[in-house]
């Protein structure tokens, strides 16, 4: 899935004047009324003039995009916005329950339409139990999927088994079986469906659409994303600029993407050596040198958030095209941070994995430097469910040193600011009382 001139991943563009598009977004809410066709349920399909890239008889639906953006009082607080400012786009109630879903009706869409028997993917997680999930749902190919050992949410690889993918547990992390996943599937003619599938950043442009959707089609200010491999924040660029060109919008809003600081290579390029879109003349020299740098240095990705733990994102140069589009921005935020903002999340909404609290950890930072007005409307996407990851969750709650320290500890993050500890009381009814009088 490259150009066989250049190597760079292929976009998928379309012939508008060939492909009719309604002239007001409004025109989408004809769907809401013919939810029994599960095209028109389909948070991705019901979109379907907006990536028209199969015929919409082909497109595979799990039941994919039902999701909700939650204004937050007590987030908004957190992050030093004024009440009613800022929105959580909650992909958790996806099916797999994380963004990928969106991506992968569409990916698995085209593997259907080329008549692929078998798809694979490398994976944090998510990916591999989203694809498995597409597998075992319309039982329409084998699911081969490769995970990098000890890296991998027992949430997330729990699902993966279950669906009964062909789970490939490679010895090494992610960045690893990417590279051998790659070699794998060209090897055996295996449909790949990671990120590098142009295919997938089409389904995840609905994410957007929905947000435009929930806010009756007005754009907000700021869209916050965590950043891993960058196919999402790759495909909101792409969907603003598609909705704009078409006239579909009247303005676009402005992204931030936040890594985690132990695997910030888009914050060190962008924000640190000033790399750019460039009109597409993007700077590869200066990418090698810092790859060859963390590799003379043995630096390997490292953050609790498991689903942004990569150091060689390869939809870097479609998201230097986005943070163009969007006159974006890029941050990094710290384990610590990450958790805490989890945890504000948890208490003040619908939960999430810790990659997903990047985005409030990373619109904190950026409320706090200035760069977002505390007036402004940001939607926050939460990429993942909070059962993803009860490790993390527990080990930030837990009333047990030892525990914390093994989880969380090695990891810089040094209190939990926000834990709800649970009370240790006897196995006795007085006790039990004395307890919830004292603590309620
Ligand atoms: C995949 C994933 C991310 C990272 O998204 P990219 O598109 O790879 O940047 C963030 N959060 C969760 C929960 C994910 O599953």
């Amino acid at each position: 899935m490259a150009c066989p001139r250049c190597g760079g991943l292929l976009d998928v563009m379309y012939r508008w004047d060939r492909h009719p598009v309604p002239s007001s977004l409004r025109a989408f809410e004809a769907k809401w009324s013919a939810r029994h066709d599960p095209h028109s349920f389909s948070g991705v399909w019901r979109f379907h003039e907006l990536l028209p890239f199969a015929p919409l008889e082909k497109c595979v639906t799990a039941g994919e995009g039902q999701t909700l953006l939650l204004p937050s009082g007590s987030v908004a607080a957190y992050v030093g916005l004024r009440p009613g400012r800022l929105f959580l786009q909650y992909e958790g109630m996806n099916p797999s329950g994380s963004f990928k879903d969106n991506g992968m009706s569409a990916a698995f869409t085209h593997a259907h339409v080329v008549g692929a028997k078998r798809a694979a993917c490398a994976s944090t997680g998510n990916t591999s139990a989203s694809l498995a999930l597409y597998c075992s749902v319309t039982g329409l190919m084998k699911a081969v999927i490769f995970v990098g050992s000890g890296k991998i949410a027992y949430g997330k690889l729990s699902q993966a088994l279950d669906y009964g993918a062909l789970t490939v547990q490679i010895a090494g992390d992610f960045d690893d079986a990417m590279a051998r996943v790659k070699e794998v599937a060209s090897q055996l003619g295996i449909y790949l469906v990671n990120s590098v599938n142009p295919f997938r950043l089409e389904g995840q442009k609905t994410i957007m659409f929905r947000v435009l959707e929930a806010l009756r089609w007005e754009v907000p200010d700021w869209i916050v994303v965590p950043g891993g491999n960058l196919g999402n924040s790759s495909a909101f660029g792409k969907a603003f600029w598609e909705l704009y060109q078409l006239g579909l919008i009247p303005r676009i809003p402005r992204l931030a993407i936040i890594n985690a600081t132990g695997a910030n290579t888009l914050f060190e390029l962008v924000q640190g050596r000033g790399m750019r879109w460039n009109g597409g003349q993007v700077d590869r020299r200066t990418v090698d040198h810092f790859y060859h740098e963390m590799d003379s240095q043995g630096r390997r990705a490292s953050t609790i958030a498991s689903a942004i733990e990569i150091n060689r994102p390869v939809n870097l140069a479609k998201c230097l095209r986005a943070l163009e589009i969007c006159r974006g921005v890029v941050r990094e935020v710290t384990d610590q941070e990450i958790l805490d903002a989890k945890a504000q999340v948890g208490a003040g909404g619908l939960g999430c994995e810790p990659a997903s609290a990047a985005s409030v950890a990373g619109t904190r930072k950026l409320v706090s430097e200035g760069v977002i007005d505390k007036d402004e409307r940001v939607v926050c996407v939460l990429t993942g469910h909070q059962l993803k990851d009860p490790d993390a969750t527990v080990a930030y709650h837990t009333t047990d040193q030892e525990l914390f320290n093994r989880v969380l500890g090695k990891r810089g993050v040094r209190r939990a600011t926000y834990a709800n500890r649970a009370v240790v009381v006897p196995n006795d009814l007085d006790e039990i009382v004395k307890a919830i009088h004292l603590y309620s």
